[in-house]
């Protein structure tokens, strides 16, 4: 079966920019998540591929075939939104087969993938209900059912879990991996869910103000961010980041500057070092964040707000009037009491001063 394209994919709202320059390629049989804050393009990025907007500038490709000309109607794309219609008069069973009835299925064609439709997202008890019958939850998954019966050229789905509660996102998040494992067409899922991504994308695409700041597989985004942004944007809780100058890059040493405190770290690890005198950005994952560890300490931490996570404490503190969370085992710190919040070199994730992560020579020899 064919991928589906996106080269130089662009729209323009007057002179604002709400896409620019999209460019990847989701293969035959995998999920690309587009995952970003509201108002980055995700949603816009979608309904061009859709055919439900026009694009300013780029194409979009089914395979050798460039579509962006064509109506929606004539792409063939399945599509499900976050607000799901479901037909109040038929039954769960007629809603899920009516969009294959209207290309034309045979019966018995029909009635297998409904089998299997209904199997595989739990739905084989409710199929002679109505839609009012419905809890949210089930409602969701024959919305999901409906789009995914058919065999189109590509599956969309628009926020799918947003309207539900914390609990049946956790399930349905399974159910809808499961069906798209099944489906051998290219899938695009639009969401602002980082673990909606993180879990149910093959890769994800982190957008930012119209244009893609990193295409990855979940694990390389969330361990080899590439830049502050997506550091800051994957991972619960967020990622810390600590602002400071180089004061020192040699080959031995990288002194970091921030507000008075100076951090060394070994230079050796790193590809590149920043200039003297650049500014740089230090991240560590709040999971990183120790009561020792051999490498970086930042110096009388003062708690300012512990969260009880159960097993673990996520622990607030200002450090040289920066914000620092660390996710410790057990009961944390006090609030109100100062603490070395410790993290190892290699947990150190370093960004120069346009922001892009500063690779390491690991990577190099990985690649
Ligand atoms: P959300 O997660 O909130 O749905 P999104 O990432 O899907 O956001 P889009 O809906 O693609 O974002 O919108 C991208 C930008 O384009 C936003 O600033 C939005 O206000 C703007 N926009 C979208 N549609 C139009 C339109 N028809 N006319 C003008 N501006 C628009």
């Amino acid at each position: 079966m064919n991928e589906l394209k996106l080269s130089g994919l662009t729209k323009f709202f007057g002179d604002f920019a709400a896409v620019q320059d999209v460019d990847v390629t989701v293969q035959a049989d995998e999920v690309l998540c587009l995952l970003g804050p509201s108002g980055c393009g995700k949603t816009t990025t979608l309904r061009m591929i859709a055919g439900l907007e026009s694009a300013t500038k780029g194409c979009v490709f089914f395979g050798d075939r460039d579509v962006t000309a064509l109506p929606a109607r004539d792409r063939d794309v399945a599509m499900a939104f976050q607000f799901y219609a479901l037909y109040p008069d038929l039954t769960v069973g007629q809603n899920l087969v009516y969009p294959l009835q209207a290309e034309g299925a045979s019966p018995e064609e029909a009635a297998d993938r409904l089998g299997q439709i209904a199997d595989i997202l739990q739905l084989s008890e409710v199929l002679d209900r109505y839609p009012h019958q419905l809890s949210e939850g089930e409602k969701q998954r024959v919305a999901v059912g409906r789009c995914v019966i058919r065999a189109p050229n590509a599956f969309l789905f628009d926020e799918p879990l947003s309207r539900l509660d914390a609990k049946l996102r956790d399930e349905m998040r399974g159910s809808i991996r499961k069906v798209l494992a099944t489906l051998d067409r290219p899938t695009v899922i639009v969401t602002h869910d980082q673990l909606e991504a993180m879990t149910m994308g093959d890769r994800i695409a982190v957008m930012r103000d119209g244009k893609v700041e990193q295409v990855g597989r979940p694990l390389d985004v969330f361990e080899r961010p590439a830049n502050t942004f997506v550091a800051g944007f994957i991972g619960t809780p967020q990622m810390n980041l600590i602002s400071g100058r180089c004061i020192a890059a040699n080959d031995r040493e990288l002194a970091i500057e921030t507000a008075g405190h100076t951090i060394s770290v070994s230079s050796d690890p790193f590809q590149t070092l920043p200039p003297e005198g650049a500014e740089v950005t230090m991240g560590f994952r709040p999971r990183a964040a120790a009561r020792s560890a051999e490498g970086i300490s930042l110096k009388s931490a003062k708690v300012f707000l512990c969260e009880n996570m159960g097993a673990e404490t996520l622990v607030h503190s200002d450090w040289a009037g920066q914000s620092i969370r660390a996710l410790l085992q057990g009961p944390g710190w006090p609030e109100g009491q100062a603490h070395d919040v410790e993290v190892s070199e290699v947990a150190l994730t370093l960004f120069g001063p346009d922001g892009t992560r500063i690779r390491r020579k690991s990577e190099q020899e990985a690649a």
